[in-house]
């Protein structure tokens, strides 16, 4: 029989993740990518021999023998590379007091007891959360497609989610914001809504990353994403994969209620039996299938209500050793900071010297970090203003960086800016969205559920990626590669098989 053959629309991590798998099954695979390079948001550049990192601070599964690691072996990223574990997350500071995130519960417990003794009660229930979710297996949820889940499916996942349930109860539904509001002392009730990056995050999700922290699964992988990234394009061509670079897709192909191909811009056809979307959800369903394949379920998705992740990046390479400091700093401001039309009373400053290949001896890679708002910059792309308003932010954010490290401003040997249109020209990704849906209490239950992974009306089209698996992540879209597979093999009447 001849081999069957797929063609899968981006080499993100989802669509390399999709493409090593079907390999590994038996299939012919081909993908095809807008741009030069692998890894789609997992990615990094080298300026002025500074590597800066756009991506993974923590990958989840980088630890032998603990949940996700045995799926990034079959993908061949984490053979051979070293990995590199925080003793702190990040600091938020004020500038008089420091919360430092110990990953360690018993050194984050006596921390934050110590800067508030009032707040001791609510410190001690918030890691006891932390030591139980040490012991949740999150892979479990992603071993068997959603779709495949039966009754009896469901009631094995539950049995195995049955001992966190009273933790996800309570966690999962709490904002870290409201968390936040929960202690009596005023530092903390500014610090803690910033533990975790972005204030509506659930706690829960905080906890668990600091747990897997602990456990030594959720490290940085030595060398930047780019190159974690090159890994798993090797494994894929080496598995007799091909991959079409500068090849965006313009039009999904279907026929009959069925997908067959897909054309590109510059009009060349390619036919296949299935195709595998790895892209931006929204443009997949909208634009290069035109809108016919929805419901009013997928329709309400995609309406605008539903919570993404927008930011701007500002990055540095600094003739200046900053390995004494802190790798990760939120301060907190006292006045709030006009950017971009948005008030911002937070800024992150994180160096990379934790990982000497990024930056020449002696020197560092910096970034500066801030949440955006993606309509504005949308509303005047195009125009000088862009430019303009780019400069803006960054003389803004570095006359600050000046205040926090003088002298620093005449060090700077390089510096460029990413703004949420830089992601979104860069991978497609719907309002340069970074983890797709963010992670909220809200999209929370569509996590648990899953988002469906096939169209109403079209056979042979499965999608892949950050937009069906809520929260993001490279390990989440890499499941969902293989999800992806998985259910392609049982469509195909295969047993699915890695290798
Ligand atoms: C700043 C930042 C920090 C992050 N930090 C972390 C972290 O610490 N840990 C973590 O696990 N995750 C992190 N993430 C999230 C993670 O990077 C993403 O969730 C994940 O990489 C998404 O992978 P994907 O394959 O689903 O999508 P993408 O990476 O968006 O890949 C989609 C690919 O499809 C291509 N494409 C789009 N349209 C077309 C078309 N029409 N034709 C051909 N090709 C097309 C794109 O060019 C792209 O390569 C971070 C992301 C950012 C931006």
């Amino acid at each position: 029989m001849p081999q069957k053959s797929i063609i899968i629309i981006g080499a993100g991590i989802a669509g390399l993740s999709a493409g090593c798998y079907a390999q590994m099954n038996g299939y012919q695979t081909r993908i095809f990518e807008l741009h030069d390079l692998p890894g789609g948001l997992c990615t990094a550049w080298v300026r002025k021999g500074y590597t800066f990192d756009g991506c993974i601070h923590y990958l989840f599964g980088s630890g032998e023998g603990q949940p996700f690691h045995q799926m990034w072996r079959e993908l061949g990223a984490v053979q051979g590379r070293e990995m590199i574990n925080h003793q702190e997350y990040q600091q938020v500071t004020d500038g008089e007091h420091s919360l430092v995130v110990y990953p360690d519960p018993d050194r984050l417990e006596a921390h934050m007891c110590a800067l508030s003794p009032a707040d001791a009660p609510l410190i001690r229930s918030f890691v006891k959360g932390i030591r139980q979710f040490a012991q949740f297996d999150m892979s479990a949820m992603y071993e068997t497609p959603k779709e495949f889940l039966d009754g009896q499916g469901w009631a094995r996942l539950g049995m195995k989610m049955l001992p966190f349930v009273p933790a996800l109860a309570k966690w999962g539904l709490m904002s870290c914001k409201e968390f936040g509001d929960k202690f009596k002392d005023p530092f903390l009730r500014r610090a803690v809504p910033q533990m975790f990056s972005w204030e509506e995050a659930p706690v829960m999700m905080g906890m668990m990353l600091l747990a897997y922290m602990h456990s030594g699964n959720a490290s940085f992988p030595a060398g930047a994403s780019l190159e974690f990234a090159r890994a798993i394009e090797r494994r894929y061509l080496d598995l007799g994969g091909e991959i079409y670079y500068q090849g965006q897709v313009e039009k999904i192909l279907t026929e009959n209620g069925r997908a067959t191909g897909v054309r590109l811009y510059n009009d060349e056809i390619y036919h296949a039996d299935v195709v595998i979307s790895a892209a931006d959800g929204r443009g997949t369903i909208f634009d290069l299938l035109g809108g016919e394949f929805t419901n009013r379920k997928i329709r309400n998705l995609y309406n605008g209500h539903m919570p993404t992740h927008q930011m701007m990046q500002i990055s540095l390479g600094v003739d200046r050793d900053m390995s004494a400091q802190p790798h990760w700093v939120t301060y907190l401001l006292d006045e709030p900071m006009l950017l971009v039309g948005q008030e911002r009373r937070e800024i992150g400053v994180k160096h990379y010297c934790f990982d000497p290949s990024l930056a020449p001896a002696g020197k560092s890679v910096v970034e500066m970090i801030v949440r955006t708002n993606y309509a504005y910059w949308q509303r005047i792309y195009g125009r000088r203003l862009y430019d303009t308003e780019q400069r803006q932010v960054t003389d803004i954010l570095l006359a600050q960086l000046e205040r926090w490290y003088p002298g620093i401003n005449g060090q700077i040997e390089h510096k460029d800016e990413a703004t949420p249109l830089s992601y979104e020209r860069y991978t497609g990704n719907w309002q340069g969205s970074t983890v797709g849906w963010l992670l909220t209490r809200e999209t929370l239950p569509l996590m648990i559920r899953g988002i469906p992974k096939t169209l109403p009306g079209l056979e042979g089209l499965y999608l892949a990626g950050q937009w069906v698996e809520p929260g993001g992540t490279v390990t989440l879209a890499a499941a969902s590669g293989k999800n992806a597979v998985q259910m392609i093999c049982v469509w195909d009447g295969k047993q699915f098989v890695v290798g």
